[in-house]
């Protein structure tokens, strides 16, 4: 199907971007990728009026390594995070950019566009939310900086107000020791996961220090477990203290049945998955080199 009718402007700076934004009012919508917005508008879910084309705009795809964090341009495409080194010393980051749909899909699409769509399926917010991570959104009252966790509000809703866009996103690296892994399962490459685990752990010895435990697709948005961290934080990383992980990630998920699978079958693949992520993520902070690929049915 042809998406309705609309108008195209290509904005040449972020600052013109939001000044349209405010002058075209609600029947505007920012393209970035188009990964999300242009299947549904041509599905008609959506039917903006105005589209602001961004991809012209210089100096806003980049990845940055400066004051011990990441910085990334809005639109920074899933393919250029997937291939930085920098990113890669993030090893959960590479995991995330490097697993996303299809190779298509990775070329264009960008990580700020996948945190303003805010599908509970996307997978940057569950793992981003296991870092310190931070928006900065630029609005016609100028700049602001949101946490991650205060963002993503709900299914397909953040904290953004019509009139402003996301510019920056920022990451602190994570202290010695720590070590991270993202696991999704997936029914084929090019479709979002049926859930996901994102697990970031500083270790001590065999001891977890801290743990951050997020849960993608069985909720609409991603869940924190945080019993789950609880189970770990100070305790050996054994037998033991995983069973107790999986089973609160597991209470912790909140799945819908749908053409994915049932509720029960996501409640019990969240558990594995979490147990899978746990066990890459404690051995990447002891140091070892571990490679990780999404599961595919
Ligand atoms: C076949 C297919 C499979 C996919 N599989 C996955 C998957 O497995 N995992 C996954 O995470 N994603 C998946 N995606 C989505 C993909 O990652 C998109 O790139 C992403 O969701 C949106 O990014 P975009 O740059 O394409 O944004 P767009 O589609 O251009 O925009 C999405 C929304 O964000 C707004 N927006 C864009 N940029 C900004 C900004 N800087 N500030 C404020 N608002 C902005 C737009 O107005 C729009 O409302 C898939 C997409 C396709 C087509």
């Amino acid at each position: 199907m042809y998406p309705r009718a609309f108008h195209y402007h290509r904005a040449g700076s972020l600052k013109e971007a939001v000044a349209m934004l405010s002058q075209l009012g609600g029947e505007a919508k920012l393209l970035a990728g188009g990964q999300s917005l242009i299947p549904l508008m041509k599905l008609r879910f959506a039917n903006p009026g105005h589209l602001i084309d961004l991809n012209f705009i210089s100096g806003t795809s980049f990845i940055k390594e400066e004051d011990g964090r990441l910085r990334f341009g809005a639109m920074t495409r899933h393919a250029e995070i997937e291939d930085s080194s920098a990113a890669k010393k993030i090893p959960i980051l590479h995991d995330c950019a490097a697993g996303i749909a299809d190779v298509q899909v990775r070329n264009r699409g960008t990580i700020g566009g996948s945190l303003a769509e805010a599908d509970p399926s996307g997978d940057w917010a569950t793992v981003l939310m296991t870092l310190h991570t931070e928006l900065h959104c630029l609005g016609n009252q100028g700049e602001r900086t949101v946490p991650i966790e205060e963002f993503i509000k709900d299914a397909y809703t953040t904290a953004l107000a019509h009139d402003e866009l996301v510019r920056e996103i920022t990451v602190r690296k994570p202290s010695p020791n720590s070590g991270g892994a993202y696991l999704a399962f997936k029914r084929c490459a090019p479709v979002y996961p049926t859930a996901s685990a994102a697990v970031q752990l500083t270790m001590e010895g065999e001891t977890c220090r801290e743990a951050r435990i997020v849960l993608g697709c069985v909720g609409l948005t991603p869940i924190r477990a945080k019993q789950a961290e609880s189970a770990l934080r100070g305790a050996a990383v054994n037998e033991k203290s995983v069973s107790a992980a999986v089973e609160a990630a597991r209470t912790a998920s909140d799945p819908q049945p749908d053409m994915r699978g049932s509720a029960e079958y996501k409640h019990t693949l969240v558990g594995a998955l979490v147990k899978r992520a746990i066990d890459v993520a404690r051995r990447r902070a002891l140091g070892e080199k571990v490679e990780l690929s999404h599961i595919y049915a």
